[in-house]
């Protein structure tokens, strides 16, 4: 990819604009978060000039020092990796959002470890939506009762669900599994969870993932290119 990281980012935002009209959705629904694990910090600054806020990453002690090293900017950082227990204080006292829970044992560190002078820390359940053996989630049928204890705790504020779905390159096969996690989200709604965000949507499955109602797409390769 040759282009200036502006004109990347301003081509995402148009496909993104343009799969929102397609498939029905209100002009702005879709948020961009910008996936910048491996990715130096000068292509963060560089997204950042062009108008990007918000940034996800993978690998804790990575963002930590890519946080520090963009302090002087007003960034948006979300957590997006596998959480181990050993990490929750360092996510909890830096990022705004972790989208990747799914214990109740770590939601309950989160909370009780995020810092009393911050705005609750805003929580996706990650849901294993394939139900495939060696990928993180949780099973669908936890998610119930897991989201309503995470909503109760005070550290957290429940937001929605996250899911990695199982690759396809088929439209119709990447939409079944994010039509499913969608249907669960609106199930917790009307059970009275109040939840408004569905991340989902990757490079991959992007026009997929707003068809079946993301709110919020994580795109790490269609914005700064292949990782190393
Ligand atoms: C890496 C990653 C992404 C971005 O993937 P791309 O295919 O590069 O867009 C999104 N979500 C999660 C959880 C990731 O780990």
């Amino acid at each position: 990819m040759d282009q200036a990281p502006a004109e990347r980012l301003q081509a995402l935002l148009a496909r993104i604009r343009a799969a929102e009209q397609q498939y029905g959705r209100t002009p702005g629904a879709v948020r961009l978060l910008a996936v910048s694990k491996t990715q130096p910090a000068s292509a963060i600054t560089a997204l950042a000039a062009a108008g990007q806020h918000c940034f996800g990453e993978n690998y804790l002690n990575e963002a930590l020092d890519k946080r520090a090293a963009l302090a002087h900017l007003d960034l948006e950082w979300h957590f997006i990796g596998p959480i181990q227990a050993n990490k929750t204080r360092g996510i909890a006292e830096h990022f705004a959002w972790a989208h990747s829970v799914d214990r109740l044992k770590i939601a309950e560190r989160l909370s009780a470890q995020r810092p009393a002078s911050l705005p609750p820390l805003n929580i996706c359940l990650q849901v294993n939506i394939d139900r495939e053996p060696t990928k993180h989630g949780l099973d669908v049928s936890e998610v119930a009762t897991v989201a309503r204890a995470v909503a109760t705790l005070p550290g957290l504020h429940l937001r929605g669900l996250m899911a990695i779905p199982a690759p396809a390159s088929d439209f119709a096969a990447q939409r079944a599994p994010l039509a499913r996690l969608r249907e669960l989200w609106q199930r917790l709604n009307e059970a009275g969870l109040a939840l408004d965000t569905l991340s989902m949507g990757m490079s991959d499955d992007l026009d997929a993932a707003i068809a079946e109602g993301a709110t919020l797409v994580r795109i790490g390769t269609a914005l700064f290119g292949p990782r190393a």
